[in-house]
């Protein structure tokens, strides 16, 4: 059943009356600009088609009543229990509730009302694999707080305070795309983002181009270690170069002839790893006048060095992630191919020519199959709309 309906079904059932709202909050993948946000550079993301649907309702009795109908549980909160991380009757908090928890937390610190809601989610984001199914549900109960609080505030704000809640509440160290690209999603256009500024636009993405990911199925533990290691390359990088460009604050502010000529005086770790943040954010400011022309042959051959990139400078590839990537290249109606997120495992974004998605699909899978004897996921996707209310 669509997440959306799942979502208002269970609501009547649980409730025994219909929701007044739903809420609708997507997924993202990012086209290119990977490992780049806390670099100060540039990402270029995009809603997707899949989605975390809120059915919801004030709630009179104060308490704020969960369902999550992906895992049939249910969950309470108050503002008096979020401190705790606990539920009224003191059992602790599910994992899946801290993050509408830390929504209210963090929509609570900056002063704006939470009323109490009784709702029930669902959700067709795969989760855990890079599409951000926790920025969707984040963003779900944002539009949810904010519709009955009866105050508003931009999409950025909303994701920045979604950020907040995972960063401070949840405890994970996510930057800002993900709620980002949620919030601010459009359809069929390309969001680009300045993680400086956080000024952002959106590019066109032409109707007869679909963006395809492909999750290899593979997922690693263990790796903010190698995370961690990556930023502290980046913040030596910046160190060091310091030394020859004192104005330079990140690695954004170093250009490629900069680059090219102090590279000597970095230890060759940090050059790779620097090397592959200042060819990056080249490449995306080299995007937008192909995108705004639509030239996608050569914004998909971007997507493909940044694949190399990440694979031989930034060493975040894996086996899986470099056969899906390569196959995907020598189908027929594919322009670029590349792992996109953190890396290690979880998917590749793909854009592919709509006529040949489905061609594009089964031979991948095939292929895929046949060499690694693993069974991939492919979604084809279409560039959506942000989060918002929609009609039910
Ligand atoms: P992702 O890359 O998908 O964002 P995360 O590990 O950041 O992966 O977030 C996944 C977590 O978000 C899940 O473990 C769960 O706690 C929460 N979550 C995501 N989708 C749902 C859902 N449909 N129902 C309940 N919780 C969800
Ligand atoms: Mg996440």
């Amino acid at each position: 059943m669509h997440p959306k309906n799942l979502a208002i079904q269970t609501f009547q059932q649980k409730f025994g009356a219909p929701p007044a709202f739903v809420a609708r909050a997507p997924g993202r993948v990012n086209l290119l600009g990977e490992h780049v946000d806390y670099n100060d550079g540039f990402v270029l993301p995009a809603a997707i088609d899949r989605a975390t649907y809120l059915a919801f309702s004030p709630a009179a009795s104060g308490e704020t009543r969960l369902y999550a109908a992906d895992f049939n549980e249910s969950a309470c909160f108050t503002p008096e229990t979020l401190e705790s991380k606990t539920e009224p009757d003191g059992k602790a908090m599910a994992e899946w509730a801290r993050y509408p928890a830390g929504v209210m937390w963090a929509l609570n610190r900056a002063s704006l009302d939470t009323p109490a809601l009784n709702g029930v989610f669902s959700s067709d984001v795969p989760r855990g694999s890079g599409l951000s199914s926790s920025a969707s549900v984040e963003m779900s109960f944002g539009v949810a707080w904010q519709k009955l609080g009866g105050w508003e505030i931009t999409p950025m704000r909303m994701a920045q305070l979604g950020q907040q809640a995972e960063n401070g509440y949840v405890g994970v160290n996510c930057g800002i795309m993900d709620q980002f690209a949620s919030a601010c999603g459009e359809a069929g256009r390309l969001l680009y983002l300045d993680c400086r500024s956080l000024s952002w636009q959106t590019m066109p993405l032409p109707d007869d181009i679909s963006i395809v990911v492909a999750d290899t199925s593979i997922r690693r533990k263990l790796t903010t270690g190698e995370y961690n290691r990556r930023r502290e390359a980046c913040e030596t990088a910046v160190r060091l170069l310091k030394e020859h460009l004192p104005g330079i604050t990140a690695l954004r502010d170093v250009s490629l002839e900069d680059f090219n000529r102090l590279c000597v005086t970095l230890p060759e770790e940090v050059e790779m790893r620097a090397r592959h943040i200042v060819t990056e954010i080249e490449r995306s400011r080299q995007a937008i006048p192909l995108l705004e022309s639509g030239n996608l042959a050569r914004f998909g051959g971007l997507m493909n060095e940044c694949h190399l990139s990440l694979r031989d400078l930034y060493q975040v590839s894996c086996p899986e992630l470099d056969v899906m990537a390569m196959l995907a290249q020598s189908i027929p109606g594919c322009y670029g191919a590349r792992l996109t997120g953190a890396g290690f495992g979880g998917c590749t974004v793909n854009l592919v020519k709509n006529e040949h998605t489905s061609a594009f699909a089964q031979d991948l899978t095939q292929k895929y199959t046949e060499i690694t004897g693993l069974q991939p996921e492919i979604y084809i996707c279409r560039a959506s709309a942000g989060a918002g209310l929609v009609e039910f």
